[in-house]
Parts: structure tokens; C-alpha cells; sequence
């Protein structure tokens, strides 16, 4: 089975009635590179940088940054490395941000629904600079994309971006030579407004990238850390796919890219309910690429888009399962 596994990393991927699909590998810490290229993934479709904030004492500088950046973006030998600015917050906590001043947890009983993601860089733009700078100074060493954590506000994405503008105008002043279009700035959709206004923000996002870990959460009210309501966390509840499904059809209405990074991307019973829905490019752990790419190599687009059709038209998640296990035991 490794070895059968292991030959599919050359096989591309792609669908029995040929539409081709882009599997990519989500990376949390740089150790994890060489599994990225064994597994036959093209490319990173969400670095999480959160690693270079959660285990330092004090920020990390524009230097540090770069070096490490450029590090993964050339090992990635020419596929797309899509960098997320640090995503703080909720549940993820960080020594260096708190020793810095720049906790904002304050009287906030509800991190998931405080100053998080995008929020916190906004209102702490000197993290945001460093870590733009940096990415764009590593950008020349390979292909780059940037993303935007915890969106929900069109005009956080045009903040953002006139931040971005600023800080590359700045390096080249500096004598720093950068391409002439920068890398695109692209958003996750990871929060229900997001999702719903997936027509407005896309206009203004270069690329989106659906967060099913944080979507399932905001939308369900249930939180992704918490066991009393692990029951509650369910991504495949209905509503979630209609959010999943509204921006998709969002994102493909204006020629933006739209891809899917949380969990259920690596999860082969789901990725052709995805794939019937529209997406054509999933990131997962590295480990899963094989497995998803094994699968996808089975289905039809139709097979796919009947299974997502019969699924869009039931209200429960028991109902959604059934169906899915039953495609899955098809296939
Ligand atoms: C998500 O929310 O689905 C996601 C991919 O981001 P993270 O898990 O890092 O919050
Ligand atoms: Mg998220």
C-alpha cells in the first residue's frame, strides 16, 4: 500500500473525465518541508505562520522572517508558496505577541470573537509591515501568494492592501527590486460574513481560501477547542456547506481563484462533495495528498456533482454523512 502510495506522487491529479484538481499541502512548521516534497503536493496553499510568533520570546524581525520564507519558497522548486500573516488569537496564543504589548485579550471573554486574525494586525500595523516586507523581499526567490487571516469586512482587505502597496513602495526606495505585479493578496473565508459576502470581497481579494476549521466554528456557535460541544463541531453540517458553497459560486462568478484549506480539504469521503460543488484546488496535511489524490483519481465530475446535488438537499448532518459514506463505499 506505502508503495503503491508512493508511485501516485508522480500520477497527476486529476479526475477520471479528466478536469484537473490542485492538491497542495498546508504546512505549520518548516520541519515539515521534506514530507511536503515526498508527498507529491504542488505547492503550499496555507503556510501558517504562526510557528515564528508562538515559540519566540520577541518578535521576529524582517531578517529572521525572510530567511525563513525564502527557505520554504525554494524548496517548493517553482510551485506556489501561499503565506498567511500571523492568524493570533482565539485559541492560539502567543508568548512573544503578549511580551510585546500586543495581546489585546483584555476583558475579552471570547478570544475566538475578539481581536484575532486580521483584526489584531490592524490595529498593530508595525507586525503587519515586518511581515509583508519580509514575504515580499523572499518573493523573489519563487512563485508567492499572501493571505489574509479572520476576514469579515471588505474594507479590512482595502486597508490591508494599501498597507501592502506601502510597504513595497518602501523597499524599492530602499533599492529593493521586486516584480512588477506584486504577489496576489488573497483572503481566507473562514467567518460566516465572509462567506455571504463572498461577491463584495472577492472583487477586492486576489485569490480566497475557505477555512472550514473556523467556519464550522462561527457558524455553529461551537467552538473548535472546546470537548462539551466537540458533538456541536460538525463541518458538514448543512449549513456550513451552503456557506462553503455560496462563496464558491462567488469566487468562480468573478474569476477568482477559490480554494479549501481546513480539515475536511484531506479528507478523501468529502473531497468529491467538494469537487461536485465547484472547487478544483484543496491544501491538507501533507500526509493526506496520496490518499485524496488516489480518490480523485477515480471520480467523474458527474458522479461528483450528483452526490453534492442529492447532499445540498438535506438538513441534517446524520443525513450528509449517509450519503457521503455511501458515495465513498462506491467509488
Ligand atoms: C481554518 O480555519 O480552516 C484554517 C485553515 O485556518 P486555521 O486552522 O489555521 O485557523
Ligand atoms: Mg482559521
Amino acid at each position: 500500500e506505502r508503495q503503491a502510495l508512493g508511485r501516485l506522487r508522480r500520477l497527476p491529479a486529476k479526475l477520471s473525465s479528466g478536469e484537473k484538481l490542485q492538491l497542495q499541502a498546508n504546512l505549520e512548521l518548516p520541519a515539515e518541508l521534506p514530507l511536503i516534497a515526498q508527498s507529491g503536493a504542488s505547492g503550499i496553499g496555507l503556510l501558517r505562520t504562526e510557528f515564528l510568533f508562538i515559540n519566540a520570546e520577541t518578535m521576529p524581525d524582517e531578517d529572521g522572517q525572510e530567511a525563513v520564507y525564502a527557505e520554504v519558497i525554494a524548496a517548493m522548486a517553482g510551485d506556489t508558496t501561499t503565506i498567511r500573516v500571523v492568524d493570533w488569537g482565539g485559541e492560539k496564543q502567543s508568548e512573544a505577541l503578549t511580551r510585546a504589548g500586543l495581546s489585546d485579550m483584555g476583558d475579552n471573554l471570547n478570544p475566538a470573537l475578539g481581536v484575532r486574525g486580521l483584526r489584531l494586525l490592524l490595529r498593530h500595523p508595525a507586525i503587519l509591515e515586518t511581515q509583508f516586507a519580509a514575504i515580499l523581499k523572499a518573493s523573489v526567490a519563487g512563485p508567492v501568494r499572501v493571505m489574509l487571516p479572520m476576514v469579515t469586512s471588505v474594507h479590512e482587505i482595502r486597508e490591508a492592501r494599501e498597507i501592502y502597496h506601502r510597504v513595497a513602495r518602501r523597499l524599492r526606495r530602499r533599492g529593493v527590486k521586486l516584480g512588477d505585479t506584486l504577489p496576489p493578496l488573497g483572503i481566507m473565508a473562514e467567518t460566516p460574513a465572509a462567506a455571504i459576502m463572498g461577491d463584495s470581497l472577492a472583487q477586492e481579494a486576489e485569490f480566497l481560501a475557505i477555512g472550514t476549521n473556523d467556519l464550522t466554528m462561527y457558524t455553529l456557535a461551537a467552538d473548535r477547542a472546546s470537548a462539551e460541544v466537540a458533538s456541536l463541531y460538525h463541518p458538514l453540517h448543512p449549513a456550513v456547506l451552503r456557506l462553503i458553497q455560496t462563496v464558491t459560486e462567488a469566487a468562480l462568478r468573478q474569476y477568482r481563484p477559490i480554494s479549501v484549506c481546513g480539515e475536511i480539504a484531506g479528507d478523501p469521503r468529502v473531497v468529491p462533495l467538494l469537487v461536485g460543488l465547484g472547487l478544483r484546488s484543496f491544501s491538507m496535511t501533507a500526509s493526506a495528498v496520496p490518499r485524496v489524490k488516489r480518490v480523485v483519481r477515480a471520480l467523474s465530475f458527474e458522479d461528483c456533482r450528483r452526490l453534492a446535488h442529492c447532499v445540498m438537499q438535506v438538513s441534517g448532518v446524520e443525513e450528509v454523512t449517509a450519503l457521503i459514506d455511501a458515495f465513498a463505499a462506491g467509488v
